[in-house]
């Protein structure tokens, strides 16, 4: 850092010039992401919120009010009243979250020291993270030929330290549903922690559902789900970071309840300390704005998408993965690697990302991917086939 001030102008002029070499999800080139713009008015609350901090919830009693209202809103669209849980920085915080409760709690009630997590080989990476961090270890289950998770596989991995199962609901690469509710029914009977990640699809399947789409039940109807993961800042468009844990009882926060002593709380259950109150306003502000019909409206224009793009590319001749259950469809070229065929992109200036279970090209389809960018993107697509 240099010695002396330097004027506002000239620092920002620098700051933009930066700026400038990111992407913009404007642009409608941004295809292999699950964030998006937020919408200009959870950004507007957002900026009236910055210094507020959840971590002492005493001296932000109405900002620690809004989360609670929050984390009330998303427990109420999954299915539970009385909702437990945290605003955080995104679903890897969360899931790490929820296995750490679940871990903790196999530990208090059932004397677990090497505990095991059982997860679907097509989990997000995070719990690869969380196991490193808890010091648990991973049973993979395997997928069956449709991409989820086979109940067998996970039946056959319980073992006498499995401290929590974990399924999905919108996969990571896929967008695919797990078989949730027998997943449910066995975690129960086993009476194992049974977690599921819907950082991605919790925002959408309510919505959908209700809209007609036939889609499976995943949430805390079925008895044995005892937390689910919702981003707020994947399709709720609020501003990053803004992920959501929902806990379905109040023991799973207090078995990680940490003491605090200087604080205006007596413990803290959180894993990080100081944290923003601004993710829970922008959320809250945005869930109030769209309300289920805006939020619906949202999730079905995103379903056209995916299947105008499915059209289009099987019209082309490229291969289609998999009967799309959300907006991720996956794809390849006839003769091209997907590696290569993504290279291939990117010179074109379409930023896509490649899938490893299967290898194909895959596109998330974000409220910033228009129809007309969809339009150039088969254009460009039909000259490289
Ligand atoms: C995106 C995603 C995560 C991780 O969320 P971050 O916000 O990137 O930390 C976890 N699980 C699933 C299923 C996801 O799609």
């Amino acid at each position: 850092m240099q010695d002396e001030p330097i004027d506002k102008e000239i620092i920002l002029n620098e700051l933009m010039e930066l700026h400038k070499l990111d992407y913009n999800y404007a642009d409608g080139r941004i295809l292999g992401s699950m964030c998006t713009e937020a919408h200009p008015f959870a950004k507007e609350v957002y900026c009236k919120f910055l210094d507020t901090n959840l971590g002492d919830p005493g001296l932000f009693k109405g900002t620690k009010h809004i989360e609670n209202d929050v984390i009330k809103f998303i427990g109420n669209l999954l299915s539970l009243e009385k909702p437990y849980g945290n605003i955080v920085t995104g679903g890897t915080e969360a899931n790490l979250m929820a296995i750490r409760a679940a871990r903790n709690h196999a530990r208090k009630y059932k004397g677990i020291v090497d505990g095991e997590i059982i997860i679907p080989d097509s989990a997000h990476f995070s719990f690869k993270k969380a196991a490193d961090m808890l010091n648990l270890k991973i049973v993979e289950a395997e997928l069956g030929d449709d991409f989820r998770i086979n109940v067998e596989s996970v039946k056959n991995a319980i073992s006498e330290n499995t401290v929590a199962i974990v399924a999905i609901a919108g996969t990571t690469e896929l967008g695919l549903i797990d078989p949730i509710e027998e997943i449910s029914k066995i975690a129960h009977e086993n009476n194992i922690y049974f977690h599921v990640d819907a950082a991605f699809g919790g925002f959408s399947i309510p919505f959908l559902k209700e809209a007609g789409y036939e889609l499976p039940v995943f949430d805390f109807s079925l008895e044995g789900v005892c937390s689910i993961t919702v981003d707020p800042h994947k399709m709720g468009l609020a501003p990053i970071p803004a992920g959501g844990i929902i806990f379905r009882k109040k023991e799973y926060l207090q078995v990680m309840a940490i003491d605090s002593p200087y604080l205006t709380v007596k413990t803290q259950s959180t894993i990080v300390g100081t944290r923003l109150g601004a993710s829970s306003a922008a959320t809250y502000a945005i869930m109030k704005y769209f309300g289920k019909k805006g939020y619906s409206k949202i999730a079905q224009n995103l379903m056209e998408n995916t299947y105008f793009l499915k059209e289009g590319l099987e019209n082309i001749g490229y291969d289609v993965v998999c009967e799309p259950e959300l907006n991720i469809l996956a794809f390849n070229h006839p003769n091209i690697e997907a590696h290569d065929f993504a290279k291939k992109l990117d010179e074109l200036g379409w930023k896509v990302s490649v899938a490893k279970c299967p290898i194909a090209i895959r596109i998330v389809l974000m409220n910033h991917i228009k129809k007309s960018h969809l339009k150039e993107l088969l254009e460009d697509l039909e000259k490289i086939y």
